[in-house]
């Protein structure tokens, strides 16, 4: 086999037909992210508006997707109707391992349907049919009519929008087999601007392992060390929802629109509280043994009955930060009732609470009424959000559909910029300090994900700009790397670069296994090129008032040093980009 070629299907939705393309490149980009954007630089249109028929929407894996435990992750890549640049969103669920049974590296659709659609790929097929029944249902009534329409053989995953991707709200996800999305950034309205509904990867084909004890000797090593790395426990057992306590006791939890940084209220909303009272049962993405995904359930009352319907929702540290503290929400089944709610329309739900929070603030200080947010919000009245999510997440009203741009959109209209708590996109739940503040700013995907930055503030008092700057570069790079492969980045600790070069070898990816810090370093600069030329410039990001008037476990924060790792860390990217 030629290993630095990738398998790509080119779809174009306007005409009904996709072609199977070799692209050559792996021993440079490796997949996942790097592919991405080199697929973008092939097929995508920089100066054209984010919905351009032409523009590109990319799904790519990685070399050891299927093969090794844990690279269980997609890469959705495309131009943002939030930023109009260009983005990734990272998903899990069964779409990695559907894809590879695809036997495709990436999925490439460009074009615009005449009408609602859905594209099917499978290993020997790819067609578009007409599905104007099901526009205008949410994400679950969706996910259960394709599913009753869809009867391969094979391991299906199903992508899908609900109503907010179809009326292009910028915080659009997609949902993936229902407990796993492309959240943020709007890949939910990239996708409803193309009139595609749904994707469904019908991974029929069958994946030929290497043969020989080199690779099974090899899995089982990996297998073992996932699994006694302590990964299990943590994220298995209480999951991410554990942060809750542990960064509000470092005063470091965004609580009522960042207005403070912890509450003893937390003990309501704790993982420890999740899991004994809410959590049904632990799901996985396909190939991982963590199993990190917790189910919750909420019970609604039948009107006039004493029936309950329970409704089972997924949920992690970032939808209690969002749906919860942030929006002084402390009653578990409000939490999960509002996710329910935001997960039904397809909307990103972290970036929903935060925007919602700012709505809340506005209100208070008289910028809103329910003129605008049909009910009047308060912090802690799950009550009322409860409405509000209905009419936010389905764009009912003109304020709705203009929050669904983002706060800062709203603020420019009805003021309240200050404290809209906006570092790139609506923040991640990490009030940590002055690092994650720029590192959140200024990354690559606007994500907590895209570096350390908030663990580097937990572990450092110091104010040393350099030595942070230098540790988000470094740390960016391996990170582009590990989304390369696709790996899930919890196990960024056992994929040394020592281990995945030894997998690749095992696949036969030689050119590869040899050059990873250089791929890395390629792969970094790569996407940065490919974010500048669709319009990003780090002066152009500006951090809100709000972010200079927190106080967390290392005091108030400094303006100075936040401003100094600002304009240096915007300095580093551009140097990244040779700009
Ligand atoms: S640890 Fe969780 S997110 Fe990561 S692959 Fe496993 S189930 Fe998916």
């Amino acid at each position: 086999m030629n290993t630095d070629r990738f398998t790509v299907l080119l779809f174009d939705l306007a005409t009904g037909k996709g072609e199977r393309v070799q692209v050559e490149g792996r021993d440079r980009v490796a997949g996942g992210s790097g592919l991405a954007a080199l697929l973008f630089d092939r097929y995508g249109q920089p100066g054209a508006a984010w919905d351009a028929p032409e523009q590109p929407l990319i799904f790519a894996i990685g070399p050891l997707t299927g093969y090794f435990p844990l690279m269980s992750k997609t890469i959705c890549a495309f131009i943002s109707p939030y930023h109009h640049q260009y983005t990734e969103s990272h998903g899990g669920g069964r779409s990695a391992m559907a894809l590879r049974l695809t036997g495709l590296d990436a999925l490439v659709v460009i074009g615009r349907s005449p009408g609602p659609c859905f594209l099917e790929v499978g290993s020997t097929h790819a067609h578009a049919r007409d599905c104007g029944f099901l526009w205008g249902l949410d994400v679950f009534e969706t996910g259960k009519v394709l599913r009753r329409m869809s009867k391969g053989s094979g391991h299906r995953s199903i992508l899908r929008i609900g109503p907010a991707g179809e009326n292009g709200a910028a915080i659009a996800g997609i949902n993936i087999d229902t407990y796993r999305h492309f959240g943020r950034l709007g890949g939910g309205a990239a996708m409803g601007a193309k009139n595609l509904k749904a994707i469904i990867l019908q991974g029929d084909g069958v994946l030929q392992l290497p043969q020989g004890n080199r690779y099974a000797t090899l899995f089982a090593e990996v297998h073992n060390q996932v699994t006694a790395s302590g990964m299990m426990k943590k994220y298995h057992d209480l999951g991410t929802p554990a942060n809750l306590e542990s960064l509000n006791d470092l005063q470091s939890l965004p609580w009522r629109n960042l207005q403070a940084t912890a509450d003893e209220a937390v003990e309501h909303i704790s993982g420890q509280r999740f899991a004994e009272e809410a959590l049904l049962r632990n799901s996985a993405c396909s190939g991982c043994p963590v199993g990190c995904i917790h189910v919750g359930f909420v019970r609604e009352k039948f009107m006039d009955s004493h029936r309950y319907l329970y409704r089972q929702v997924s949920y992690d540290y970032e939808t209690i930060f969002s749906l919860g503290s942030m929006l002084g929400v402390t009653d578990m089944s409000g939490v999960l009732t509002l996710l329910d709610l935001f997960e039904k329309a397809g909307m990103d739900a972290m970036s929903a609470g935060v925007a919602l929070a700012w709505a809340t603030e506005a209100t208070a200080k008289g910028l809103l009424s329910v003129q605008e947010t049909v009910v009047p919000l308060t912090f802690g009245d799950c009550a009322s959000y409860r409405q509000a999510a209905h009419s936010f997440g389905n764009g009912l009203n003109e304020f709705y559909r203009l929050l669904g741009q983002g706060a800062l959109k709203a603020a420019a209209v009805y003021g309240g910029e200050d404290f809209a708590c906006v570092l790139g996109q609506e923040m991640a739940g990490y009030a940590t300090g002055e690092v994650f503040f720029a590192a959140q700013s200024l990354g690559f995907r606007h994500s907590h994900l895209d570096t350390g930055g908030y663990s580097y503030d937990q572990q450092h008092a110091d104010k040393d700009v350099d030595a942070a700057v230098a540790f988000l570069v470094r740390d960016e790079a391996s990170r582009a790397f590990m989304t390369s492969m696709v790996a899930c980045l919890f196990a960024r600790n056992v994929y040394t670069d020592t281990l995945m070069a030894e997998c690749l070898q095992a696949l036969g990816y030689d050119g590869l296994a040899a050059t990873i810090p250089e791929c890395a370093a390629h792969i970094q600069k790569l996407r940065w090129q490919t974010r500048f030329a669709s319009g990003f410039h780090p002066a152009s990001i500006s951090i809100p008032k709000r972010f200079f008037q927190v106080a967390t476990w290392k005091g108030p924060i400094d303006p100075q040093y936040l401003q100094a790792l600002q304009a240096e860390y915007g300095r580093a990217i551009c140097a990244l980009a040779g700009r």
